[in-house]
């Protein structure tokens, strides 16, 4: 399916397909082109490599001095734009870096990155240890950054792990969680055996604690009689990840980016996981009884589920009554465009486009079992895109990230941030309630009847920006 705004790259119009109007795959997903280079011309809004190690996997772990190896403005643009929060802020109020110039590009980066470890070390005595990314510039000048790690390991008597993250390896940030999971795997766990009894115990694995989003289903395992060792990764300490092989079971919330470090362990160490959704009523339930099951704790967890749920229902149906028969276009980074329709399901609405930035062939075949026909299924779009599938299809919602906010708005469409929350947490039972309001107040939100007709462009609109209704809107 070829939009108009992409005449010029027709490449991009196998990243696009209607369910009910494809082949479906082998494995009964839909054949939408996805993970793989970007088409040369295609404004793409993909993070690098360095983006999804840093920013996801190794940027929440709380008591390490976060180090960036490169230019300044690798580190500026990853600092603080996840609000991967924890009950302290050091991960997220410091942002270091090797400040590389040209000097150190010409006669390498080597000693300033050792010296940069060692001075951060010093300056703050109560850091764990050291994360070590590595950028672009110093992977092309052949820096041997690992080999620098080892001695200031030595050097500061802490872990210096050295991620191999540089922007241009893979084709998306999708590279970058694998390199954050396989780095933490083989540098830090297993490293501490602690004495204890760990036979009720579980890691919380691919959950980054947005806006507090552990706050919501801790409790809930807690009231299980199961205890979480590691939150990987999400208000979690260097010394958690070191004993996160000794949890009797992994529980994978994100399984885009942390199932490889459950298949490691795995390997390994035996630990069995499960596939999991904490957002929503019907999955945060099935998570509870999955997890219920592996202990055999089912009947606390149906109680659980009771009180939560009687608790909830009084303000979800509330919600329910003012969003049933809305349309949704859902564009997310990689699973939650199909963890998502469910919980759009639980307050009467339907997804009619579902986008990612990142997914692989498996994220695309679960959107597909997750949505209706007639839904446009598409890969890594640009902003042009958007505003014709904004414009097309005339969701009443759309919900995304920060990138695409102003698109949003813009196309006089009502808005939730689902990347980064503005309020949140959106998580657990009591999440849930959080993001219906928030939906309910982005839809139907009074601004909308001043400006809506005006801001929309018509439908038939031709794809070229200029052209459309915008300029004649105010
Ligand atoms: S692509 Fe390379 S230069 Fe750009 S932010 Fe990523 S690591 Fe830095």
């Amino acid at each position: 399916m070829l939009l108009k705004c992409n005449k010029t790259i027709p490449e991009r119009a196998k990243h696009f397909v209607v369910k009910g109007s494809c082949t479906p795959t082998p494995g009964g997903g839909c054949p939408v082109a996805s993970n793989v280079q970007t088409t040369p011309g295609d404004m793409t809004e993909r993070g690098c490599t360095y983006a999804g190690c840093r920013g996801v996997v190794g940027g929440p772990v709380k008591d390490v001095i976060q180090l960036t190896h490169g230019p300044i403005g690798c580190s500026f643009y990853s600092w603080g734009y996840r609000p991967h929060l924890a009950d302290s802020d050091f991960h997220i109020k410091y942002s270091f870096t090797t400040d590389l110039e040209e000097s150190n590009i010409v006669f390498g980066g080597e000693q300033k990155l050792l010296q940069s470890i060692i001075e951060a070390a010093e300056e703050f005595p109560e850091a764990k240890g050291v994360f070590v990314y590595n950028t672009c510039a110093p992977a092309l000048i052949g820096d041997d950054g690992k080999d620098i790690a080892k001695i200031a390991q030595e050097k500061i008597g802490k872990p210096v792990v050295f991620f191999r993250c540089e922007g241009f390896a893979g084709v998306s940030q999708s590279l970058g969680h694998h390199v954050g999971n396989e780095t933490i795997f083989k540098e830090l766990v297993g490293s501490v055996e602690p004495e204890g009894d760990f036979s009720r115990s579980i890691n919380i694995v691919g959950d980054y604690n947005i806006k507090h989003d552990i706050r919501t289903f801790e409790p809930l395992f807690e009231a299980l009689g199961v205890r979480i060792i590691t939150r990987f990764t999400g208000n979690v300490s260097v010394d958690e990840i070191k004993i996160m092989h000794k949890a009797a079971l992994n529980v994978i919330h994100c399984a885009r980016s942390a199932t490889y470090i459950a298949d490691m362990m795995k390997d390994k160490y035996g630990t069995p996981y499960i596939h999991v959704t904490l957002w929503g009523i019907k999955h945060m339930s099935d998570a509870l009884r999955a997890t219920a099951q592996f202990f055999g704790l089912e009947d606390r967890a149906e109680q659980v589920i009771e009180a939560q749920v009687a608790k909830i229902m009084p303000q979800i149906n509330h919600y329910r009554s003012r969003l049933a028969g809305k349309k949704v276009f859902i564009y997310q980074g990689g699973p939650r465009a199909w963890h998502w329709p469910q919980l759009l399901r639980e307050l009467g609405m339907d997804v009619i486009a579902a986008a990612t930035t990142f997914g692989h062939e498996e994220d695309y075949d679960k959107i597909y079992e997750n949505v209706g026909d007639g839904t446009l299924i598409f890969d890594n779009p640009n902003a042009l895109e958007i505003e014709e599938v904004l414009t097309t299809y005339q969701p009443d919602l759309f919900i995304s990230g920060n990138k695409e906010r102003y698109i949003a708005y813009k196309m006089g469409t009502p808005f939730v941030n689902g990347h980064t929350y503005d309020t949140g947490p959106y998580a657990g039972f009591s999440g849930m309630v959080n993001f219906a309001r928030d939906i309910d107040r982005a839809i139907n939100a009074p601004v909308w009847k001043l400006v809506q007709k005006k801001a929309r462009p018509v439908p038939g609109w031709n794809g070229n920006r200029n052209e459309t209704s915008m300029a004649e809107a105010f």
